[in-house]
């Protein structure tokens, strides 16, 4: 079996006039004449509906609900975990290549007939608009299946070295033993499929609680892997809010067949799983010792040098903290910014206020607009109090400092300049469009790496612009913990599957790599075996 070369899938343009913008737009109509939509949960294939419901309402325009979802409760959960472990022995015995055509056909429902529609849930119920949407709910989680194929394949190739005479050593790659649970974000419709897929595809059954917020997004990718042929019981579709989503988790993570976390989201929820699940290992309550894989929060910077290329430096700078909101873990959230370059005529400061000046906020439906609200009350709020909060202490608000949720959950494009760097909004994690900028005297640069090392209690991403190569080097080695994707020139979002894995370290996760081979040998358990013939 040899999986078909693996290729990133193009991103389509959507420019004005094209059959794709066409072909996004009439879906787009469709789903909204048809709202709201009832979700299930999905146990063994089939819809259960509970006496509890929730809604996903619509950021853009908050008065609507995408969809009415039915919320697991914990005996639904129990039983949920049973079948699937009942279901676990078939799918772990089946030949790998069979699992391997079942995702590869996934990819291809999410790449042609499924596109559309993906892309439209998570535009109304995220807030994305069509590009973000496109390199999220379409190309990231086709390319996270493909390229996972590709690497599950390696990894099964791979095999001891040397074998003595009348010896034969091999590696058998089993799942893990029991389920694992999938906690998973609402920014990216991708993450929520990654996050099933990757225990998934090694034979591992799988929990699905989606976020609130990404619900309808995500059972529609939960209706493509049951179209493409992934056994009913395999990965449970268990939506829960986030009132009774503690409850609810820990219900999971007490069972003694847990044997996984597969999570995205905060760095608070995450450390609260990991202690409960330290103190279960602890106490023996488990058959062994849960694999624990989280991805969570960041505090994302750019280093801009004197030497840099001021309007690359820009560009980048712009798009990386105010695409989608803010609301990538990846997000730009502070600028160490050379005073040089700062103060010029035409400089950073002119060049960032001109291209935020041109950013369009409004309905992510409409194709004009740049910039879409933020994912509810909860995030509006917070990114207007962190605004408030950076007054209080000090900083000039350049541009935005304001919001609107009248009708969408709204907030400006907002720079605050700060003279402390260690002021809180150049500290914790926003998740909203909220950009701090330092100004740093050329003379301290030394000083400036010290600085962002010793603030980053994150390590997700960050970036360095200069045109010097030895400063480039220097910075980068300086800053060595302080981010698990660093970018040279580049903005510091945007990683693709299978060019730059993901992730992070220090409060950021366990930094292994969404998009890279490295993930899936986290859910599996190896078995050596040596043969005397
Ligand atoms: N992988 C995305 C990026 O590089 C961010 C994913 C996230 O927000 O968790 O921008």
């Amino acid at each position: 079996f040899t999986p078909p070369v693996v290729q990133n899938e193009p991103l389509r343009h959507y420019a004005p006039g094209s059959p794709e913008r066409a072909g996004l737009q009439s879906v787009l109509t469709k789903m909204q004449q048809s709202l709201p939509f009832e979700v299930p949960c999905i146990v063994n294939g089939k819809p259960v509906k509970s006496s509890s419901t929730a809604t996903q309402v619509i950021p853009h325009d908050h008065a609507k609900h995408l969809c009415t979802y039915h919320e697991a409760d914990e005996s639904l959960l129990n039983s949920a975990i049973s079948d699937a472990l009942a279901a676990k022995k078939e799918w772990e015995s089946m030949p790998w290549n069979d699992r391997a055509a079942i995702f590869l056909k996934a990819a291809e429902l999410v790449s042609g007939k499924y596109r559309y529609e993906i892309m439209a849930a998570t535009m109304l119920g995220q807030g994305k608009n069509a590009w973000q949407a496109e390199i999220d709910a379409a190309a990231e989680l086709v390319d996270f299946l493909r390229f996972g194929v590709h690497y599950v394949e390696e990894i099964y190739k791979t095999q001891p070295p040397r074998n003595a005479a009348g010896v034969w050593n091999r590696t058998e790659y089993r799942p893990l033993e029991g389920f694992v649970f999938a906690v998973t974000p609402f920014n990216f419709t991708a993450i929520g499929g990654n996050l099933c897929f990757v225990p998934a595809i090694l034979g591992n059954v799988v929990v699905w609680k989606p976020s609130p917020g990404a619900v309808y997004a995500n059972y529609i990718t939960h209706k493509i892997f049951l179209e493409a042929g992934v056994p009913p019981s395999v990965i449970q579709f268990l939506p829960c809010t986030n009132d009774t989503a503690p409850s609810f988790v820990a219900k999971a993570l007490s069972h003694p067949s847990f044997a996984g976390l597969h999570f995205t989201g905060s760095t608070h929820v995450f450390r609260s799983l990991y202690k409960e699940i330290a103190i279960r290992t602890g106490e023996g309550k488990y058959k062994g010792y849960p694999r624990v894989v989280g991805e969570t929060g960041g505090k994302n910077w750019h280093l801009v040098h004197e030497s840099a290329e001021v309007k690359n430096a820009v560009n980048q700078s712009v798009r990386a903290a105010f695409e989608y909101q803010g609301q990538k873990c990846s997000a730009l959230s502070r600028v160490y910014v050379s005073s040089y370059l700062w103060n010029k005529q035409g400089g950073f400061k002119d060049l960032l206020l001109a291209e935020i000046k041109k950013i369009k906020v409004g309905s992510p439906i409409e194709w004009e607009n740049f910039m879409g609200p933020v994912a509810g009350k909860p995030a509006y709020t917070k990114s207007l109090s962190y605004i408030q909060k950076a007054k209080d202490e000090g900083g000039e608000i350049l541009c935005g400092g304001t919001g609107d949720d009248s009708k969408g959950y709204y907030v400006q494009p907002t720079v605050i300049l700060t003279k402390d760097p260690k002021s809180l909004t150049m500290r914790e994690e926003i998740f909203g469009p909220v950009l701090t900028i330092y100004v740093y005297e050329d003379t301290d640069f030394e000083k400036t790496l010290d600085l962002i090392d010793e603030t980053s209690e994150y390590g997700l991403t960050g970036s360095i612009f200069t045109s010097t190569r030895s400063v480039l080097i220097h910075a980068s080695h300086r800053l060595i913990n302080a981010a698990g994707n660093i970018y040279y020139n580049e903005k510091c979002t945007g990683a693709v599957v299978g060019q730059q894995p993901f992730g992070g370290s220090r409060a950021s996760g366990t930094c292994d790599k969404a998009g890279s081979g490295s993930i899936f040998g986290r859910f599996l358990s190896a078995r050596s075996v040596k043969e005397n013939f």
